[in-house]
């Protein structure tokens, strides 16, 4: 059952439209959709908060999947949501993504009876008044399918863009392009289609297996010319890190999967975050044991080390607050064109840099 608290909370109407222009900082607002229920969109939504949030940006989700919300076991408050004097939702915090599901307001983790009106105004409220602070990305987990929800969310809403995502299977395929054609119609920039549950990989052959079909979402990504952005396995790894309400990021050794995850998160960053609507490609990359020399466009900068750890987004980096003068590089990984992942001698390999990125503190270069 819905507590009390929400149910008061929805008689206040002190709506202070947090993505509107009223506010001088604009959030960029990301929905995620589907046609169909269970073509893994919750878990791919925490995984690619996980995944922006190794680009430094700071990452909030709002689970507006009423009927199904699933995102509290995935992300377990470790600060639980609240709400103002002033009726306002500050977010719950779960491994530095802020969080809003309606699952907060329920004492356990049965199914929810929401009728439609009730729902309308859950959403109204959490797109309109809750508190995300520094949050620069918000993530918005719809319900499947294309009804009032959907609707209601985007007549609210100018959103940066909405990523589809389905299986390879027939039935997915048939629900998703209802999702597609909802999105243009209501002229909501579509950033790509990602591919879910494509294969399964034998961890020792390396074989892959086709459980839903082969290749029929890049085909319709073709037919209606949105942006193909991969094929996502079922992998054993992220199911039982997303049961634990761990990152594979910071927690586990996940390989072929994160990289695949990489280029889908590189992909939607730079889709919403560069203004020029030209991405930036990194030419030239060189290191040795006192820095690390990055070219881009005619320009070339030069960083010790220290300076790139500084700006580390993972919890350890932060957490800790100073980085050691002395620290070096193990390896530098190349991610596409655009961006580098470094392994620090202290450890962690958990940033993700673009050149937009490093650009914006040249003034701590070397040269
Ligand atoms: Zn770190």
């Amino acid at each position: 059952m819905l507590n009390r608290k929400l149910f008061k909370l929805l008689n206040k109407s002190n709506y202070m439209h947090v993505f509107n222009k009223k506010k001088e900082r604009v959030i960029k607002t990301i929905a995620l959709g589907s046609g169909k229920g269970g073509v893994g969109k919750s878990s791919l939504t925490v995984l690619l908060a996980h995944v922006l949030r190794r680009f430094s940006l700071k990452v909030g989700i709002i689970d507006a999947d009423l009927y199904g919300p699933s995102l509290s076991l995935m992300l377990p408050p470790e600060i639980p949501l609240k709400v103002s004097e002033a009726g306002r939702i500050i977010p719950a915090l779960s491994q530095g993504i802020k969080v809003v599901s309606l699952s907060h307001f329920t004492q356990g983790r049965e199914a929810m009876m929401v009728r439609a009106p009730i729902a309308n105004a859950t959403i109204k409220k959490f797109v309109e008044d809750v508190d995300w602070g520094d949050v620069e990305v918000v993530l918005i987990d719809l319900p499947p399918g294309t009804g009032d929800i959907q609707l209601t969310l985007m007549q609210m809403v100018s959103l940066t863009g909405a990523v589809v995502i389905t299986t390879p299977s027939k039935a997915s395929i048939i629900d998703v392009k209802k999702s597609i054609e909802m999105f243009q119609r209501m002229n909501v920039p579509i950033l790509g289609l990602i591919e879910n549950m494509s294969y399964f990989e034998d961890r020792l052959t390396h074989l892959r297996q086709y459980p839903f079909g082969q290749g029929r979402g890049k085909k319709l990504a073709e037919e209606f010319a949105v942006n193909f952005l991969g094929m996502v396995p079922l992998d054993e790894e992220i199911c039982d890190s997303l049961d634990e309400g761990s990152s594979i990021f910071e927690n586990r050794n996940p390989g072929a999967i994160s990289e695949i995850l990489e280029e889908i998160g590189i992909e939607i960053r730079s889709k919403i975050c560069d203004d020029r609507g030209v991405i930036s490609k990194i030419e030239k990359i060189f290191h040795n044991d006192e820095f690390l020399e990055l070219s881009c466009g005619g320009n070339s900068y030069r960083y010790k080390f220290s300076e790139i750890q500084k700006r580390c987004p993972c919890a350890r980096c932060k957490g800790e607050g100073v980085v050691d003068e002395k620290v070096v590089a193990i390896e530098i990984r190349k991610m596409g064109n655009y961006a580098i992942s470094v392994h620090f001698s202290s450890g962690c390999s958990q940033g993700i840099y673009t050149w937009q990125h490093l650009e914006n503190y040249s003034s701590s270069a070397l040269v």
